[in-house]
């Protein structure tokens, strides 16, 4: 019996995944051998749609999603607002009888001209050129959109201005992904690989999230605002007990991550792993690896449906970086790797000299890249909820290292000092002649601490932050990588035709670079003072907040190198640089005035009324003769904050008034602390909104 049942359940889910996506089982249904093998190759290996198949796929897409109950399309893309955008169409067209047909063209399918104007260039478009074009990237399937009364058939697409600069963060990262497999072929031809597929990287984003009663949510104007408390007392208990991490998952939490699976495996998205985090109401879920292109787009999917199926539940999904101060915040670790033209994960340490000698390629030009690039990464992860994060002993610091544990870290070390007999596990590594050991996944991730570690088979970036789309990271991650590629290529290449001894080419490359970037390598904990220092010492970049890391962007260097590799024009990269300041700004004065509100509107009303409350209480009592000392205590008291309360919030408008986010900043800690204070002391019925214990803890 039990057996039984077990296959039942397997089997729905089998059923059910895939079940809203264009996939290849679908296609190959629906299209003729020649638009599936088409479209398959070039789901594979990019680029554009061939125009003859155009029709036949289109017509194929459209019966499939009708029979979804699909009434409209859209192109989904993903403008530079962080988020994704979408503009529906309906299917309908008049049939000249007083009905209508369902109809969907090859146009339709491959291009779209949504008004540009609305959405931010940071200077890219002009306003006469409002315009904007979408177009199908056929590597990331169309998929179809549940609503609560019908369906959307969507299809991935990048933005463009008319000119073709990239006004999204589709575009450049499918560049930068070309840009690293141009490496990684010449890469693959130095080490004989004959085949002659596409190299490819590969992402599994973990993505964290709080989920909160949702009608506390709607009593928070800062949540429904800005995703964040501005104001809180840290309760008694938060995550001293350190009891939720993997804790057991309460039943309402369960029931939204069981249909939040569901939803996410019908849209063909791989959710593998679902548990509690370390902070109160914090949770994680980690899918399955996937090819970059298309775990980006799920992942912004994921956020979403994440949302819809919260609020489903009663509850409310935050994905800000620090809703709650005091309490861990929420990241997204970028496990990244590529695969080379052989079809092998090139950061999987091999069992035998020749797959040895890849890795190592691959992990020198990684150390390379980033430590010429550390800043470049830094100012990825860069944005203001972020900067609550990094650096506060929760998340990496805004420093960027490279862990690669003891093992490897010991073969490096081997490998720089190139002499023989140096090493403790016995002799000096030779290329082309010693064998790595395995290393056990377990024994090279222990440390929690590092912005940017070797795990095994991957490199774990896991300075994202929680509410932030994959795509810029990787985009400089996959160009920072080809470059120094690029640059190992030349050499090497030169090398094979001067006829050296090719293990020896590569001995001299690997030790050149490990003695030139082993500073950025680190193995201890991230999180002390003494790394800080050493750091500093080191000379690696520490960027603390958003506006100094961005600045790199604008540099002359960083211009070269996305020009270099096609991935970015330098107006392209500069209005990246306008868009995310402006952005910086305009989080930080929304937020500004909202404290602003809150504090003047709801929590010096409250203190008000308790002062009140406690003035007439002094009246009453001294008025029949006694002395009341209590109650004058707590008086004093309440009129000082309040005092303080208010000196803040004319703080705060000061700042306003002259658009200082750093003194906007420092006004609403300021207000802050005088409202948590009051909150410890205004009765709990006269205090105007949930308490951190209530939303962190009733749920
Ligand atoms: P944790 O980091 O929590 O210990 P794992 O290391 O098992 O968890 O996996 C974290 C994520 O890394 C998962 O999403 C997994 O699919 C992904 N991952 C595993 N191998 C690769 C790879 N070769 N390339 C990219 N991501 C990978
Ligand atoms: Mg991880």
């Amino acid at each position: 019996m039990a057996a039984k049942n077990t296959k039942k359940v397997v089997s729905a889910v089998e059923a059910m995944y895939g079940e809203n996506v264009f996939g290849l089982n679908v296609m190959q249904k629906m299209l003729s051998k020649k638009a599936f093998d088409s479209l398959s190759k070039t789901m594979n290996e990019g680029g554009a749609l061939d125009p003859a198949i155009a029709g036949e796929v289109a017509g194929a897409m459209k019966a499939w999603a009708v029979s979804k109950g699909a009434t409209h399309f859209c192109h989904w893309f993903q403008p530079l607002t962080g988020t994704t955008a979408e503009k529906h169409d309906s299917f309908i067209s008049p049939d000249g009888q007083g009905g209508v047909k369902m109809e969907f063209s090859a146009k339709e399918l491959i291009q779209g001209e949504p008004d540009a104007s609305s959405f931010p260039s940071g200077g890219l478009r002009a306003t006469f050129e409002a315009r904007g074009y979408t177009a199908w990237d056929p590597t990331s399937p169309a998929f179809i959109k549940e609503g609560q009364e019908g369906a959307t058939l969507c299809i991935p697409t990048i933005f463009c201005g008319y000119h073709g600069e990239a006004l999204d963060k589709k575009a450049p990262l499918l560049r930068s992904i070309a840009a690293l497999a141009k490496q990684m072929g010449r890469a693959g031809k130095l080490f004989g690989v004959k085949s002659a597929a596409k190299a490819y990287v590969t992402l599994g984003p973990e993505q964290e999230y709080f989920l909160i009663d949702k009608e506390f949510y709607n009593a928070r104007l800062d949540l429904v605002q800005t995703g964040r408390t501005l104001f809180g007392r840290k309760p008694a208990r938060h995550q001293q007990m350190e009891d939720h991490y993997f804790g057991a998952i309460r039943p309402r939490i369960l029931a939204f991550m069981e249909e939040l699976d569901q939803t996410l495996w019908k849209l063909g998205m791989p959710a593998k792993t679902r548990h509690n985090e370390v902070a109160p109401a914090q949770f994680e879920l980690a899918p399955i690896f996937e090819r970059l292109n298309l775990a980006v787009d799920h992942n912004m999917m994921c956020m979403d449906v994440m949302k819809q199926v919260a609020d489903k539940h009663g509850l409310a999904c935050l994905l800000h970086e620090k809703p709650f101060a005091g309490v861990n915040g929420s990241g997204k670790h970028n496990n990244w790797s590529v695969v080379g033209t052989d079809g092998k994960n090139w950061l999987n340490p091999g069992s035998n000299p020749h797959e040895n000698a890849k890795f190592l390629f691959t992990l020198c030009a990684i150390i390379k890249a980033v430590d010429e690039n550390a800043a470049l990464l830094r100012a990825t992860v860069a944005s203001p909820g972020n900067d609550h994060r990094l650096g506060a002993n929760e998340a990496p610091p805004a420093i960027i290292s490279v862990f690669l544990g003891d093992q490897l870290s010991d073969i490096i070390d081997q490998l720089e000092k190139g002499e023989p007999k140096a090493a403790k596990s016995g002799g000096t590594i030779q290329i082309g002649v010693d064998v790595i050991p395995t290393l056990p996944r377990d024994a090279t991730d222990r440390n929690r601490t590092s912005p940017f570690a070797f795990t095994g088979n991957k490199f774990e970036f896991r300075a994202l932050g929680s509410n932030m789309s994959p795509s810029g990271a990787n985009v400089a991650l996959n160009t920072i990588v080809a470059d120094a590629l690029d640059v190992m290529c030349t050499q090497l290449e030169a090398d094979v035709r001067a006829k050296k001894d090719f293990n020896k080419s590569l001995q001299a490359i690997f030790q050149a670079i490990i003695k030139k970037h082993k500073r950025v390598l680190f193995n201890g904990d991230n999180y002390t003072e003494e790394w800080h220092k050493e750091a500093e010492r080191r000379g690696l970049p520490n960027f603390k907040t958003t506006p100094e890391a961005l600045q790199v962007l604008e540099d002359e260097s960083t211009v070269k190198l996305f020009e270099k590799h096609s991935v970015f024009s330098k107006k392209e990269l500069l209005s990246r640089y306008e868009i995310y300041m402006h952005n910086y700004k305009s989080v930080l004065s929304y937020e500004a005035e909202c404290a602003r509100t809150i504090a003047s509107t709801q929590i010096y009303p409250a203190a008000m009324e308790y002062q009140a409350a406690l003035a007439a209480t002094v009246t009453a009592v001294e008025g029949v003769g006694s002395k009341a000392a209590s109650a004058k205590k707590l008086l004093s008291q309440v009129t000082k904050l309040s005092d303080d309360l208010a000196a803040g919030i004319a703080a705060i408008e000061a700042a306003l008034d002259c658009h200082c986010t750093d003194k906007m900043k420092a006004a609403m800690l300021q207000t802050r602390a005088a409202a948590d204070e009051l909150e410890g002391i205004v009765p709990s019925d006269l205090w105007p909104l949930p308490t951190y214990a209530e939303m962190l803890f009733l749920y």
